[in-house]
């Protein structure tokens, strides 16, 4: 039998919700579909929530944003993406009555997903034009890097790339610099070149099955970023085999993030967080705390969250295999896989990156999956601009304590902290 299961990996945990605003606009939705199709033709909704500022409560703590890994896909959540900006209003709560800015999420449908960005302002109506900007930019972004359409210009890449040299989008070309240093870095755990064997296994449409050792032995002679050519400076690729294809799923939720905030801070937004499903940055800290407070999930599922990270001016991503996978013979089969064996990444349960941009975070979160736990702490060891947190399954630790071993970065050590009460379900290590 083949089941599929979707769930996410960052989330913010905004306190408490004074009230809702729902919008509706109509939109052209381009992203990834779930379904299968190629565009889907769906209604956008801006669910804005109201959130209260705790500004007195002294010893109040906060709850926090989480991270949930990249394809946190809500069931039923089927397209995306709206360039429509006529919004109208249904509101069941109208704008706050008090001049005292509070936190505002502003979510929208995109790129397969739910994507929230919350601002800070005295009402829901003030804030809106800010939060539609990082919607449109999130428009864009899934209009350039869906793998999920025929009209994406990636689909256009994986129709006309050749032996020949073509020229590709200039924001695509700057994904594919840090996906393909990234890939690099990571010896090849990380590898947009992936996509014919993610599609073997039903991860990018049609039904989810498990491909035989041979199929894909054979599809793995299409995968390798050694076998692509590409020119930043003219902004060229080719590819060096026929029936290549590329897929930036692992790092095109990061992009928007960064675009996000890119966006917000051209007019003057200091103080946002942006969440792509996981993917996410903070701008400054919200009015009167430190910093964002973000949960990092359960990826069994047994808690909303597990821990805290308390951040500012960060970018955070996390990935975990279970997100989306494959079940047969009882196995559990997810979507992140090995691009030298073709076969899914396993041993870690998640990974959670702080990384300089969302788009690194993103991709390493993606490659360390893959790596597994040992190689991800020595290469992060090594590195400055990489802070992590592993989640490893019991089994793997080695010894015969029940708890799943959670690996923290010693760079961390200050900002993380484990759920009150947990200490019996993880064994927290800094390393
Ligand atoms: P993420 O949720 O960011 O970890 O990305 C997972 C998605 O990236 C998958 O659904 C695939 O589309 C793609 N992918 C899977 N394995 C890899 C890999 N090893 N390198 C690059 N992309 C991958
Ligand atoms: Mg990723």
């Amino acid at each position: 039998m083949v089941e599929e299961g979707v769930r996410g990996g960052v989330i913010e945990t905004p306190g408490e919700v004074r009230s809702t605003v729902v919008y509706r606009s109509s939109v052209a939705s381009r992203f990834a579909s779930r379904s299968g199709s190629s565009v889907v033709g769906a209604t956008l909704f801006l669910l804005v929530a109201l959130f209260s500022l705790s500004a007195c409560g002294e010893s109040s703590r906060e709850e926090p944003a989480q991270t949930s890994s990249g394809d946190a896909v809500s069931s039923g959540a089927k397209g995306s993406g709206s360039a429509d900006s006529r919004v109208e209003a249904r509101s069941d709560a109208g704008p706050a009555t008090t001049g005292d800015e509070r936190r505002i999420t502003y979510q929208a449908r995109t790129m397969g997903t739910w994507g929230g960005v919350t601002l800070s302002a005295a009402d829901s109506l003030e804030a809106l034009p800010h939060a539609r900007r990082v919607h449109e930019a999130w428009s864009r972004v899934d209009s350039l890097m869906s793998n999920w359409t025929d009209d994406s210009e990636v689909a256009r890449i994986n129709r006309e790339g050749g032996a020949e040299p073509i020229e590709i989008h200039p924001e695509v070309a700057r994904v594919l610099e840090t996906a393909l240093a990234v890939g690099g870095q990571s010896g090849g755990a990380f590898d947009i070149t992936v996509e014919p064997v993610v599609r073997a296994w039903g991860f990018l449409g049609g039904e989810k099955r498990v491909p035989d050792a041979d199929e894909i032995e054979t599809i793995l002679e299409r995968v390798g970023q050694q076998k692509i050519r590409f020119d930043p400076e003219a902004r060229t690729l080719a590819f060096e085999w026929p029936g290549m294809r590329i897929d930036l799923g692992g790092v095109a939720k990061g992009y928007g993030v960064d675009e996000g905030a890119r966006v917000l801070r051209e007019i003057g937004v200091e103080t946002a967080l942006i969440d792509l499903s996981g993917n996410m940055a903070a701008l400054g800290s919200p009015p009167g705390r430190e910093s964002w407070v973000i949960g990092v999930r359960d990826p069994r599922d047994r808690h909303a969250y597990f821990a805290r990270l308390d951040l500012r001016d960060a970018c955070i991503a996390t990935s975990g295999n279970y997100e989306r996978f494959v079940s047969e013979g009882g196995k559990r089969y997810g979507h992140i896989l090995d691009p030298r064996t073709g076969w899914p990444a396993q041993g870690l349960l998640s990974v959670t990156v702080l990384a300089p941009s969302a788009t690194e975070a993103d991709a390493w979160a993606t490659a360390l999956i893959v790596l597994g736990r040992a190689r991800a702490v020595e290469l992060v060891r090594d590195r400055d601009d990489l802070q992590v947190v592993l989640v490893e399954p019991r089994q793997d630790a080695g010894d015969h304590d029940p708890r799943d071993v959670v690996w923290v970065d010693g760079q961390l050590r200050e900002r993380f902290s484990l759920n009150e009460g947990l200490e019996s379900v993880f064994d927290v290590r800094f390393f």
